[in-house]
């Protein structure tokens, strides 16, 4: 199983990412934050890769963070591949991006609401065209879920950027939601655009989709698992029991639990 989407932060973003969740959300959130120990967790579950990320919330802090994840993978010896962070205001954007790329990183995480910036931003054009030339790919949060469902037209954003750059590859987290139907058309016109399941099935999620889970039967080959780990408020196996309980083969089962992913990692 690969888990296309989980988190690793630097301990004092970590613990004030905690802190930001306990002052302004319901959810209890009790995983371990240790990179190793998160691996560990990972691991336990059946996991044998796995992609993290973090997030510049502001300006002049991405290009240090982009050294730490790529120092974390290091330490964990290919286990976990880490996805870069970008910040538009920032000076030099293209260049500490690309020496990211060099450092390690497989691609991009982009988190809308938590960063305030839209993935169409013009200043991400060279970001996305380096993206796209280098096989990699780019998991974006898009809108402010779940804390508002009005995406600004997200599809629309995704489609801009696809329809500039074909070659890049697109993972749409937690199935896209509430614009999942509109994403799945989506995926008809760009054959390089992904959704993933994080925290999109579960029941007990406060991101579960409101969709029927038929709709999601003929897009199996463009679907990934991913969990938001160690940052959800319910256990690991309810993201996998979810899975396992949609409408569909075991057969596509694999594709979302494996080998979509292994396809877009190039493992
Ligand atoms: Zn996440």
């Amino acid at each position: 199983m690969i888990d296309i989407h989980t988190h690793l932060h630097p301990p004092r973003l970590f613990a004030a990412i905690r802190r930001w969740f306990v002052e302004n959300s319901d959810w209890k959130l009790t995983q371990p934050t240790e990179p190793g120990e998160v691996a560990q967790g990972l691991r336990s579950h059946g996991v044998k890769q796995f992609v993290f990320c973090s997030y510049a919330h502001k300006p002049a802090m991405a290009e240090e963070l982009n050294a730490w994840l790529a120092q974390t993978a290091r330490s964990l010896d290919g286990f976990g591949l880490p996805l870069a962070t970008v910040h538009p205001d920032d000076e030099n954007v293209d260049g500490y991006y690309e020496k990211a790329l060099s450092a390690g990183c497989i691609g991009l995480k982009i988190h809308e609401d938590v960063q305030k910036i839209n993935i169409d931003d013009p200043r991400l054009e060279a970001v996305h065209a380096l993206t796209a030339e280098r096989g990699g790919f780019v998991l974006v949060h898009v809108g402010a879920i779940p804390f508002s469902d009005n995406t600004n037209n997200g599809p629309g954003r995704i489609a801009s950027v696809l329809a500039r750059h074909p070659r890049l590859n697109v993972v749409i987290a937690h199935l896209g939601v509430p614009d999942t139907l509109a994403y799945l058309d989506l995926t008809e016109k760009f054959d390089n655009l992904y959704l993933d399941t994080t925290m999109a099935l579960s029941s007990r999620s406060p991101l579960r989709a409101s969709l029927d889970p038929m709709r999601l039967v003929p897009y199996a080959r463009r679907i990934l698992f991913g969990s938001d780990y160690p940052n959800l408020p319910h256990p690991y196996e309810e993201e996998v029991s979810a899975v396992q309980a949609l409408p569909l083969s075991d057969g596509e089962k694999r594709l979302i639990f494996e080998e979509n992913a292994a396809k877009l990692l190039k493992l």
